[in-house]
């Protein structure tokens, strides 16, 4: 069978009904959500794009672990087989289970940071960014500069630029990073990959400035297929090794297992350091639950364990990457401006070239996200200005060149048909442009406002 193919290595045993709607009713639905997707009803969505975190479809293997719960306070079996799970995988020693990844930068900005501090990494991450902001730290964006360009065709767009490194080291010196912070895949570049020649790196420089290599590993499979196809000395690896080769690479990591691991909650902290275990093990029964539990019930954990190994198998990793490419290049054949390479978990619209009349203070993207889903009932999310939030000492809204809409593929949910469905309301939406206006702010949290915050149009 030739390798080129995305079709999926599955079949569907069980479906979910979805309720059509009306343009009138999604004009409503909208109007009532504030104009923020976060704030929709999903009964009142077709097809749902929102995110892919904690919205995969289980295989059946992973259910039957479902029935397998062992739901003991302390020791549960399901957590050893988890934590023997991550080990043979993911290469780290320790598991400190949490509820969802944001749990497990919660415990790791505790530990590692103190006030005053600065952590480098390749693009910031909305949760991660502000528990770093909560330790007291300063984030600084060490990404190479061709990922802030959604015009730039660059395959590894996830890779550090060691001069921003270097130029931080001389301002602050190095007692001052505790660590850096690298995503696999990373999300806000629009799902691109680090190279394992960058990686590997990075890896030397933490070891010349003894600074730690922490791995934000929520999409390490997506970026080890990547490797796979771009990275000439690992085309003959599986996904499965070169997975297991990148966090090798990397001291501790933070999962958020709703993505990659294809379960519907969970995420984990792990590590090498047998005093940094035990320092996570003191705040995990303060923030999440027993060190064997972290906030997971037993079967949550089996399910999970038995997601990892079915998230670095070949050829699901090819029909996950598959789909996404299929939309991708769909919407670029139809003129619609996208980020380039297409990315592992999503698809970007530029929402600051289709929507060229909106200024950024307009907000386009939450403009754009909300015209979709008045199209055609298609849910996706603003990655612009919104989710970007203030700066916490000037209040200044931070302004990112990337003001994008994020089309987000759960894995093996939806159909080629539903990805055709989608190009055809974003090209709609394309043609009637002119008539989408922006938007003004009616409530704005002070913390992640991108989730909860209403909007009406100018
Ligand atoms: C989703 C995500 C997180 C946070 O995980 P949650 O499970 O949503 O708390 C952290 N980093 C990245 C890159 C993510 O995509």
């Amino acid at each position: 069978m030739s390798t080129q193919t995305w079709a999926e290595p599955y079949k569907i045993k069980m479906v979910e009904l979805i309720k059509m709607t009306s343009r009138e009713d999604r004009l409503a639905a909208i109007e009532k959500a504030g104009y923020n997707t976060f704030l929709l009803r999903s009964e009142d969505v077709y097809i749902d794009l929102l995110t892919d975190s904690g919205v995969s479809a289980m295989s059946d293997r992973q259910w039957a672990g479902i029935m397998m719960g062992d739901e003991a306070y302390a020791g549960s079996r399901n957590f050893y087989h988890l934590r023997d799970t991550v080990e043979e995988y993911y290469s780290y020693r320790y598991t400190v289970p949490c509820h969802q990844g944001r749990g497990a930068e919660n415990i790791l900005s505790q530990i590692l940071i103190s006030p005053g501090d600065y952590v480098p990494g390749n693009m910031y991450f909305t949760t991660t960014r502000l528990h770093q902001e909560l330790a007291g730290a300063t984030f600084v964006d060490v990404i190479i500069d061709e990922a802030h360009d959604p015009e730039s065709e660059h395959p590894f767009k996830g890779n550090v630029d060691f001069d921003k490194l270097d130029a931080l080291v001389d301002e602050v010196g190095q007692d001052k990073i505790p660590y850096i912070c690298i995503a696999t895949c990373v999300n806000m570049a629009g799902g691109q990959p680090i190279s394992l020649e960058n990686l590997r790196q990075v890896r030397a420089w933490c070891d010349r400035h003894d600074v730690m290599l922490v791995h934000d590993m929520t999409r390490v499979a997506e970026n080890a297929h990547f490797i796979q196809q771009r990275e000439d000395a690992y085309k003959d690896k599986t996904v499965r090794e070169i997975v297991y080769e990148i966090c090798d690479l990397t001291d501790a990591a933070t999962m958020s297992s709703k993505k990659d691991a294809m379960v519907n909650i969970g995420g984990f902290l792990a590590m090498n350091d047998a005093k940094f275990y035990e320092k996570a093990c003191g705040l995990v029964v303060v923030y999440e639950g027993l060190h064997t539990y972290g906030g997971m019930a037993g079967r949550d954990m089996e399910a999970l364990a038995i997601g990892i190994t079915e998230s670095v198998q070949d050829e699901h990793i090819h029909a996950r990457v598959g789909q996404v490419q299929y939309l991708g290049r769909k919407l670029r054949e139809a003129g619609v401006p996208i980020v380039n390479p297409i990315g592992g978990h999503a698809v970007f619209l530029n929402a600051s070239k289709m929507l060229a009349h909106i200024p950024q203070e307009h907000f386009p993207a939450q403009a754009l996200s909300a015209a979709l889903y008045v199209d055609s009932g298609v849910r996706s999310m603003e990655r612009g200005i919104v989710s970007a939030g203030r700066n916490k000492e000037t209040g200044e809204n931070y302004k990112p060149n990337l003001e994008l809409v994020r089309l987000t593929i759960p894995r093996r949910v939806y159909t080629q048909a539903h990805m055709d469905v989608t190009v055809g309301a974003v090209t709609d939406v394309m043609e009637q442009r002119s008539t989408i206006k922006g938007l003004r702010f009616t409530y704005e949290p002070e913390m992640l406002r991108f989730f909860q915050a209403r909007f009406e149009p100018i």
